[in-house]
């Protein structure tokens, strides 16, 4: 876990409420690090829920930006975990 605790940092997108936060590089290639809060990862888990349409959309558009992240060099691809 010590491995863990460092890492890079990027400012993403929020899918719930589309404000910027800064997330680890680490997280984001696992899926995690969606959401700003506890409070929006709620919401996203009640979208998942009701509206996995909705849902997948918010997913798609986020994946969308980490793939233009790292074409951007925002995000070190040679960092993956
Ligand atoms: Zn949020």
């Amino acid at each position: 876990m010590a491995k863990e605790s460092r890492g890079q940092r990027v400012e993403v997108r929020c899918i719930a409420c589309c404000s910027l936060f800064k997330a680890r590089t680490a997280d984001l290639y696992r899926g995690w690090a969606r959401s700003c809060s506890k409070a929006c990862a709620a919401r996203i888990r009640e979208v998942k829920a009701r509206k996995p349409e909705k849902y997948a959309r918010m997913k798609r558009n986020f994946e969308d930006y980490i793939a233009d992240a790292i074409i951007l060099g925002e995000i070190d691809v040679k960092k993956k975990v």
